[in-house]
């Protein structure tokens, strides 16, 4: 299968691809594995997992150029991608040594009670395109602390990043069945093998919410646990007391990390009447000042958009806007800079029922919408069946509290516009998601309950 570099079209390499009948041995030996890794004591799974670590920050560079070149990121996000890569790795493999169990008191004399916290088993994993390395190690980094087995399917768009993290891995001494890689470019297929295998306990799945509904469906016939990462419609609002310079940087990041592709982009601007004039004109001088070129360029801010069918969405639901009425204060085309690239853009006016304002646009294009008062923010920041990320810039410490109990979101972010970090956890309400990632909640996920009922002790 042919992995192609979207800032120019050009055949980055080709990978192995495997069939049904070949995933199903990489399930079943990943099953057989999974009792002798989990055999291993906490502290040296914890060893194994740091070694992971400090191969991935030795390769930093090698990492990110291989996640530009497939993914198109600009080489400076790539760096910084590694970093939240390795970030789980190094965390979970600290975790790994506190999947701590529980007793209790007992409820009746001669019997005592002991809960323990055992691995779920084998899990399959499937993983997007826009953060090849992080997806990777957000699943596997606690699977493996947890004492599981996994096997993953990248994006057929990047496997390079899950491959080369792979080949680290088993240099860090992790058993290869314990760990396994498995490109596809039939990803129907291995989502219902996945869900449908008798011996795969867990799916996780970061990805579109349809497919999630899908992959939630298959799951449903073997009653898997489930992890699900999906879709989201962010609002970032910015109240008229906020800091406007901050806002904007905080929107700069929000909005056009990765040219806008992220799960937790600032879908929805929305902006109080006294500072939206003022809001508009500081961020639409940084947008039109922000450098668009291959991701391997020199101060590359905005790379290419994935495919060309991402470049086509982008581009429709920009003119639809702008024919719904929409006004267009930068950009609003596409960029020279490639087949894919699209040039950043500011629209003012988006009406709330627009469909660039219900729907992720997945893209560099900005839509603004002015509101009256927090009120109104609030019903229009929860107006959507996403509940992923939320974004909001104010200086009254009381409307801190209220609006970040008011809006219905997994995370929200007060006057920050970036909120991924390994230590906290991370996921959506709604329709975007199930269980959480990342913090000692995300080991959770790999984890079942054993309670134990030890009777006959005497009195
Ligand atoms: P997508 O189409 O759902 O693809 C995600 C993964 O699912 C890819 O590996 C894809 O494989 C696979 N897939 C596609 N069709 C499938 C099927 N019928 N059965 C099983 N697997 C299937 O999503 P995307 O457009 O690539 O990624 C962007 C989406 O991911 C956005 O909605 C974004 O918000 C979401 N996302 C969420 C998070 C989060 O943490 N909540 C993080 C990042 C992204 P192929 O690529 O090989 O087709």
């Amino acid at each position: 299968m042919p992995v192609l570099n979207p800032a120019n079209g050009d055949v980055v390499a080709s990978v192995r691809t495997y069939s049904e009948t070949e995933i199903d041995e990489i399930i079943r030996k990943a099953d057989a594995a999974r009792h002798d890794w989990a055999a291993v004591t906490a502290k040296e799974r914890s060893a194994i997992l740091r070694a992971w670590f400090d191969l991935i920050i030795l390769h930093r560079e090698e990492l990110a150029e291989i996640c530009t070149r497939e993914c198109g990121k600009p080489l400076a996000e790539a760096r910084t991608e590694v970093d939240y890569a390795a970030s789980f790795v190094e965390w979970y493999s600290e975790e790994a040594k506190r999947a701590y169990g529980e007793t209790i008191p007992s409820f009746a004399v001669g019997k005592s009670i002991v809960v323990t916290k055992e691995p779920v088993g084998t899990c399959a994993a499937i993983t997007p395109w826009n953060f090849p390395l992080a997806m990777i190690t957000r699943k596997s980094a606690p699977a493996l602390a947890a004492g599981c087995a996994i096997v993953i399917k990248p994006s057929e768009a990047t496997p390079l990043s899950a491959l080369a993290l792979e080949a680290l891995a088993v240099k860090a001494g992790i058993p290869t069945d314990v760990l396994r890689i498995v490109p596809s470019d039939d990803a129907p297929m291995v989502g219902k093998l996945f869900c449908t295998h008798p011996t795969v306990r867990k799916i996780s799945f970061t990805g579109s919410t349809a497919i999630g509904k899908l992959l939630l469906e298959q799951a449903g016939s073997t009653v898997k646990r489930v992890s699900m990462e999906l879709g989201g419609n962010a609002p970032f609002i910015v109240f008229g007391d906020a800091d406007v310079d901050a806002a904007v940087d905080g929107a700069m990041i929000a909005k056009f990390r990765n040219a806008g592709q992220s799960c937790i982009g600032a879908n929805r601007m929305l902006v109080q009447r006294d500072v939206h004039d003022l809001f508009v004109e500081k961020f639409v001088a940084r947008v039109s000042a922000l450098k668009v070129a291959n991701g391997l360029e020199e101060g590359a801010q905005i790379g290419p958009l994935i495919t060309d069918t991402a470049f086509k969405k982008v581009e429709s639901l920009t003119d639809l806007a702008l024919s719904q009425g929409a006004s267009l204060a930068w950009g609003g085309s596409h960029h020279n800079a490639g087949a894919q690239f699209y040039t950043p853009t500011v629209l003012t006016g988006v009406a709330p029922d627009m469909d660039i304002a219900r729907q992720e646009i997945f893209g560099p294009v900005a839509s603004i919408t002015s509101f009256q008062s927090e009120d109104e923010a609030l019903r229009l920041a929860n107006d959507t069946r996403y509940g992923l990320a939320s974004y909001f810039y104010t200086r009254d410490i009381g409307r801190v509290a209220r609006v970040m109990r008011e809006l219905e979101y997994g995370m929200v972010a007060v006057n920050e516009g970036l909120l991924g970090t390994e230590v906290a956890p991370f996921g959506g309400i709604k329709e975007s998601g199930l269980g959480r990632e990342g913090s000692r909640h995300g080991m959770d996920e790999y984890l079942e309950l054993k309670y134990g009922l030890i009777g006959g002790l005497g009195t």
